[in-house]
């Protein structure tokens, strides 16, 4: 068996320890006789499985007792749509449009009211967070929408917007428990968790309970308001339910590794390793703003496509895999979750400066 190291943006790369537990449980959980995938959502098995999974989160993420935490489907796009529909009572919303998933949550809001976008950072492909200190907020304005780390431009807001006492909603799927969190400071957060958490097929959403209300937009499906699934504690139907069982493994991993002060340190020294390599390499450049730079993506180019070309291939050939950046940046994109070890960042920056010599 070889495991490669994998810097793809997701579907991304989990904990080994984690597989592993999840591989010795595959055919009998816990002396129940069978997989979870095979299991009823309404055993006990499998609720003290959700149960457990959402307690673990609590704790990772302090979060406080008026927040509701659920376990939802249809991706982190789903709720693209899910937040106008629950959230727009006066059918305002004002957005911030930092990257490609910022604007299609913006784009969807509109189909529902008026979405306002307003700050943008797509003059510049995206490569900085805009100043949002003191942004036109609409006085009606039902929240104020970000998209906290941008996966494909490679930025993140070190401080969050001053929304002037709206209701902050938060995309947080690619940097989900990547450090600590103030949750307090947010109406909602949410995330696909394909990206730092678990398999595809799970979005988690972290709402304070005054924003669960039955007063939804006419027409929104049952299965598209939160109120149903609070109310039925994520089972309002079939969760998904292997999706959650993994999750709540990576959570007791995160828990076993010290937590989210942890993590943070533990993100900050591998970006380090990269960012540091780029900022003296003579033939790698990263593309985002300093001071705007995830710890999460990590974007670069050559300033040449056959060249970055040439990369990618002889990076794939050495176990360096799905490194390359996304189509509207091009170049490169390295994403270090949570999962990835540290060594997996030295091992690239050696192979790029071996490569960095060999192309000079
Ligand atoms: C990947 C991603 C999405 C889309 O997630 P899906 O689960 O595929 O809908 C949305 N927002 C951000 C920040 C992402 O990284």
């Amino acid at each position: 068996m070889a495991r490669v190291y994998n810097f793809s943006a997701g579907p991304a790369v989990l904990p080994e320890e984690v597989l592993k537990e999840a591989a010795d449980e595959m055919l009998d959980y816990k002396g129940t006789g069978m997989s979870v995938m095979e299991m009823s959502h309404r055993s006990k098995a499998y609720q003290a499985i959700i149960d457990e999974a959402e307690a673990d989160l609590r704790e990772l993420m302090n979060i406080p007792d008026n927040y509701k935490v659920l376990f939802l489907q249809g991706g982190a796009s789903q709720q693209f749509a899910m937040i106008p529909m629950n959230l727009m009572k006066n059918k305002v919303a004002d957005y911030i449009v930092t990257g490609q998933w910022a604007k299609k949550a913006y784009q969807e809001a509109q189909i529902y009211g008026k979405a306002n976008k307003i700050a943008s950072s797509e003059d510049k492909t995206f490569s900085y967070i805009p100043d949002c200190s003191d942004l036109p907020i609409s006085e009606d304005a039902d929240y104020v929408y970000i998209c906290e780390n941008n996966t494909i431009y490679g930025t993140k807001f070190k401080t969050l917007p001053n929304t002037k006492g709206k209701t902050l909603v938060a995309d947080v799927s690619s940097c989900f428990l990547s450090e600590p969190v103030d949750v307090t400071k947010y109406g909602v957060i949410y995330g696909g968790v394909q990206k730092n958490i678990g398999p595809a097929g799970v979005v988690i959403v972290i709402i304070r309970e005054d924003l669960i209300t039955e007063d939804t937009l006419p027409g929104t499906p049952t299965m598209l308001k939160y109120k149903i699934h609070a109310d039925n504690g994520s089972m309002y139907n079939t969760p998904p339910a292997y999706g959650i069982y993994i999750c709540g493994k990576v959570f007791k991993w995160i828990k076993k590794m010290g937590g989210l002060t942890a993590m943070k340190e533990r993100n900050e020294a591998k970006a380090k390793v990269l960012y540091d390599f780029l900022d003296e390499s003579k033939l790698f450049k990263g593309t985002v703003r300093k001071e705007d730079r995830s710890l999460m993506n990590v974007p670069f180019v050559t300033g040449n496509e056959e060249l970055d070309a040439k990369f990618v291939k002889e990076a794939t050939a050495a176990g360096f895999v799905n490194l390359k950046g996304h189509r509207t940046v091009g170049g490169m994109r390295a994403s270090i979750y949570n999962a990835m070890p540290i060594e997996g960042v030295q091992k690239l920056v050696e192979f790029m400066k071996k490569f960095e010599e060999e192309n000079a």
